[in-house]
């Protein structure tokens, strides 16, 4: 008889898991539930068509609903799981009663944190997530004057720089004293900051929200700054685990709330595997469990749970974090930790930091790209980096990542070899220069 998977969620991680359970496994029974009525379209689009910068939300569709149905992946829309029993191996499915499985793949996803302030249930807050709310809220921006963007995660910058864009009124407000202050460092973010002045954002940092205010509807929100009038509140808290079936039905979870995983991303149930961002993976060099990652995280993972699920062997390691987005006129990104990351951990090191170029200086288009390398004081191994600039730099971010996990140091990258040609790279990578400069900064020391 076929093997029956039984996967819930349709996020990255939920279709990342239904394709590896058909990799391993092409005979097997694969059914997919999902909250929302659609699966693979791309969420991370959706800032970009509130910005204008892409023409429409069809664009985010990613594969056709008929495209599941033609790959035996037997995906059910608007469908809640509202109980696991690990020992029968059931879930309760509402509207369809008991449904039994080999093998369970748990990718319920996150929720965003509750701002925990009086208003909450107004109208006019904002919670970007699902693609069909997305297509109304898109409707109700062109009548918004003025919007706060509750705190500067990277959902939070993303929103700032597509509502700025947009030319509505924007303010940001946000407790820390500068944007994704939890793994940006001030001097990535103080060219961003700029940027969005110049686009008329107001940013309230070092301030806390007080309230929602309004008669139904938002009408102002109220910060330890003062009163902001405003027509929409576009909430960009935390993101935290949605493990609530994966709690009831008495999986072990993690420090940071996630469900905790081992490297085939089995749960402590029998038979459960779970993957995205409901899990907690450790980061690779300090151990630190890390949740909340991102979507190509949780996508690769799901395939991972979905391989194994389905009888196959794959191994999901601990990770080293390479992550960027646009912000403002920007890029930023990075790999595994920053100067306050590091100082938060307890951890000792020394900087390498060079301001360079993308292209050749005279090729029209070139743009600045700085990074700045962290490095273990001693053995100079690479302990993790930042940037910001123009261009180049998510190929940087990727690259560094590796360089982190496979125990690189600044004399390595001070010797790289790099690809100089007029209009794609300059004939001294910044990266090498970083490095040579936190050389020359320890041999003074
Ligand atoms: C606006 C936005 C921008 C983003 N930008 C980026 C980006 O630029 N880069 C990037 O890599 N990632 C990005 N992401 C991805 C994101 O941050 C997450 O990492 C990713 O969505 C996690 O995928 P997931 O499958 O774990 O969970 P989710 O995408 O949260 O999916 C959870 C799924 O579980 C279902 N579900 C939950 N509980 C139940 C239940 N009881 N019964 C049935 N179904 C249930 C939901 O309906 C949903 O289908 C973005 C996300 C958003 C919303």
């Amino acid at each position: 008889m076929a093997r029956k998977i039984v996967i819930v969620g349709g996020g990255a991680g939920g279709m990342g898991a239904a394709g590896g359970v058909k990799a391993a496994d092409p005979k097997a029974e694969v059914i997919v539930y999902t909250g929302f009525d659609d699966v693979a379209y791309s969420p991370c689009g959706i800032p970009y068509v509130h910005g204008r910068e892409i023409e429409n939300f069809e664009k985010l569709f990613l594969a056709s609903k008929q495209a599941y149905v033609d790959a035996g992946i037997d995906v059910h829309y608007n469908t809640d799981v509202t109980s696991v029993d690990v020992k029968r191996k059931v879930v309760q499915v509402a509207g369809e009663g008991e449904v039994e499985w080999d093998a369970l793949v748990l990718a319920t996803g996150f929720n965003y944190a509750d701002p925990g302030v009086p208003g909450g249930d107004l109208g006019g807050l904002y919670y970007v997530k699902n693609i069909r709310e997305a297509m109304e809220w898109d409707k109700v921006l062109d009548t918004v004057k003025s919007a706060v963007v509750v705190q500067a995660t990277p959902l939070g910058v993303e929103m700032v720089t597509a509502l700025g864009h947009r030319g509505i009124e924007t303010h940001l407000v946000d407790p820390s004293p500068w944007p994704m202050s939890e793994v940006a460092d001030p001097d990535i973010m103080a060219p961003v900051e700029e940027s969005w002045r110049e686009l008329g954002v107001i940013t309230h940092f070092n301030t806390t929200l007080k309230a929602f205010v309004g008669d139904g509807q938002l009408a102002a929100v109220q910060t330890s700054d003062g009163e902001i009038k405003a027509d929409l509140a576009v909430v960009c808290t935390h993101k935290e685990p949605n493990t609530a079936l994966g709690v009831a039905a008495g999986l072990k979870t993690g420090s940071t709330g996630g469900i905790i995983v081992d490297e085939r991303m089995a749960t402590s149930g029998p038979g459960v595997f779970a993957a995205g961002d409901c899990t907690e993976i450790p980061h690779g060099l300090s151990g630190v469990p890390l949740q909340g990652l991102t979507g190509s995280h949780a996508y690769a993972q799901g395939k991972t749970a979905g391989i194994n699920a389905g009888g196959g062997q794959r191994t999901y390691s601990a990770v080293y974090v390479p992550w960027g987005t646009a912000a403002g006129k920007w890029i930023i990104g990075g790999a595994s930790f920053g100067e306050t990351t590091a100082t938060a951990l307890g951890i000792p090191y020394v900087v390498g930091t060079a301001q360079g170029i993308s292209r050749a200086r005279y090729y029209p288009g070139v743009k600045p790209v700085k990074v700045k390398l962290l490095a273990q004081p001693g053995s100079l191994r690479l302990l993790g980096a930042q940037m910001v600039g123009g261009e180049g730099i998510k190929e940087r971010a990727d690259f560094l990542a590796m360089a982190v996990k496979f125990g690189f140091t600044l004399h390595d990258l001070a010797r790289m070899e790099n690809v100089y040609s007029p209009a794609i790279g300059a004939l001294n990578e910044p990266i090498v220069v970083a490095a040579q400069s936190g050389l020359d900064a320890v041999s003074k020391n």
